[in-house]
């Protein structure tokens, strides 16, 4: 029975990467008929806040990233992690360190200096005939994990292949601090084995930490669950997608006019491939995702790429459903827009990749336009202002405001000025648009009041 999970710190917003981790996770569980769990890794309780925690949830909801169980908090999870250190103290399987940081740097300093590997030597470790040293007064304990001294760990990971490490190169880990909180690698080999978790996708950043955690699992006796190790996804720099390279949360594509549908459809393709299908919707994915054509090498962002997959899934989208999102993006400018939105996303759709940029379109029918120096001087010419006069005049008196009487209104002004339809087209697209590339031009202006078309054009 498949049981995945995804396990974010809250140390700060749901970063991309997570994103696509969480999606592939919850989309495997959701092929295999099973389970997704959302569990909320808040150990290093300095660096954990409630904000970030919000922000996560509020992130995964918005993708639509539903979960079976959870969210749960390791926190409040300490007498569980207490309970099995007991267990492992009394079996054997840990001991506890009373090592200060002096006395651990000493030992770093003296293998770097022989050249070796910074592993630490076991000083506290219980062996048959083995004299401990004396327990010094005042140092808080940690408790370490035994990790076999010798042989090899392997496992199949299920994106990298099969993947040996040797016990030599790893050493005893902490797995309790000593102000008795659990560090990562021990509470979530409990976690994942409370939650019956069968499958574990995450980043490729943890591929040091599985020797540990796998065995930590063995020496309590829990089942192992798969691991799949996901590549790093590269900004279009080839270095590590990051913040200061632009945006790299989930919130801030929200804010940036993407939309859900498209953003997982991104993250799907950035790491895993169906045939040469691009623009696939959520149901597709699940039905497919089966944890085969997971790619072993990074991912690239493709900030362009990302667009024109959000343009598509804008083009696509029915109006009325685009026209709450962009009254959203028009309500952080101060704009209070109304019911001629979805009408005003019909006509500009096509030529948009976010709502943000909807938004801006839709702009010009709620607040003031100001057509740039270099527009007005090309188009608004001396020539053609008697013919704007008249074009005013004349939509002044036609009787019903809709596309056949202004296109009638404009043929009447072009045949009594003897002019062509650009000639005129232009300037009014750049005093009542702001600009001369707009849909076409009754469409546009049936949408206007008569009042404030009237007004722009004299402008
Ligand atoms: N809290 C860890 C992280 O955010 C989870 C790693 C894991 O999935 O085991 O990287």
């Amino acid at each position: 029975h498949v049981r995945t999970r995804i396990a974010p710190s809250p140390t700060g917003f749901l970063h991309l990467g997570t994103a696509r981790t969480a999606l592939y996770s919850w989309a495997y569980a959701k092929h295999h008929g099973g389970q997704f769990v959302l569990r909320i890794e808040d150990t290093d309780v300095a660096r954990s806040t409630q904000d970030a925690v919000d922000q996560i949830l509020a992130s995964m909801k918005w993708l639509g990233l539903d979960y079976d169980e959870g969210p749960i908090y390791q926190m409040q999870r300490l007498d569980r992690y207490k309970a099995v250190v007991a267990q492992m103290l009394e079996a054997g399987t840990a001991y506890h360190c009373y090592c200060t940081p002096e006395e651990l740097e000493a030992t770093r300093e003296a293998q770097r200096a022989r050249g070796e590997k910074t592993l630490y030597d076991r000083r506290w470790r219980p062996e048959p005939g083995k004299v401990l040293p004396p327990v010094p007064e005042g140092v808080p304990p940690v408790v370490r994990f035994c990790n076999p001294v010798d042989g090899d760990v392997t496992w199949n990971d299920l994106v990298k292949g099969e993947i040996t490490i040797n016990n030599r190169e790893i050493d005893d880990l902490i797995i309790v601090r000593p102000d008795g909180v659990p560090t990562y690698n021990f509470a979530v080999v409990v976690d994942d084995w409370d939650m019956a978790i069968t499958h574990v996708f995450r980043g490729d950043e943890h591929i040091n930490n599985t020797p540990w955690q796998i065995n930590i699992f063995r020496a309590l006796g829990a089942p192992l669950p798969a691991f799949g190790h996901l590549p790093v996804i590269l900004g279009d720099d080839g270095q590590k997608l990051s913040k200061r390279r632009g945006a790299v949360s989930v919130t801030a594509y929200e804010e940036n006019g993407y939309l859900p549908e498209a953003m997982l459809n991104y993250l799907a393709r950035l790491g895993w491939s169906h045939g040469d299908d691009e623009l696939f919707t959520r149901e597709q994915m699940v039905g497919w995702f089966d944890g085969s054509h997971l790619s072993k090498s990074p991912a690239q962002w493709d900030a362009a790429k990302l667009a024109w997959v959000n343009g598509q899934y804008i083009k696509a989208k029915a109006d009325d459903e685009l026209a709450p999102l962009v009254a959203a993006q028009l309500q952080k400018r101060g704009i209070v827009a109304d019911a001629r939105l979805t009408a005003i996303c019909a006509l500009f759709k096509d030529r948009c990749e976010t709502t943000v940029a909807l938004a801006d379109w839709a702009a010009a029918f709620y607040a003031d336009v100001t057509p740039s120096d270099a527009d007005r001087a090309q188009h608004v010419t001396d020539a053609v202002r008697p013919a704007l006069a008249t074009l005013a005049d004349k939509l002044a008196t036609v009787a019903a405001w809709d596309k056949p009487s202004i296109a009638a209104a404009i043929k009447e002004v072009l045949a009594a000025h003897a002019m062509k339809m650009p000639a005129l087209a232009m300037p009014v697209r750049v005093l009542v648009m702001g600009t001369p590339q707009t849909p076409s031009l009754d469409a546009v202006l049936t949408i206007f009041s008569k009042e404030k078309v009237i007004e722009r054009l004299k402008g």
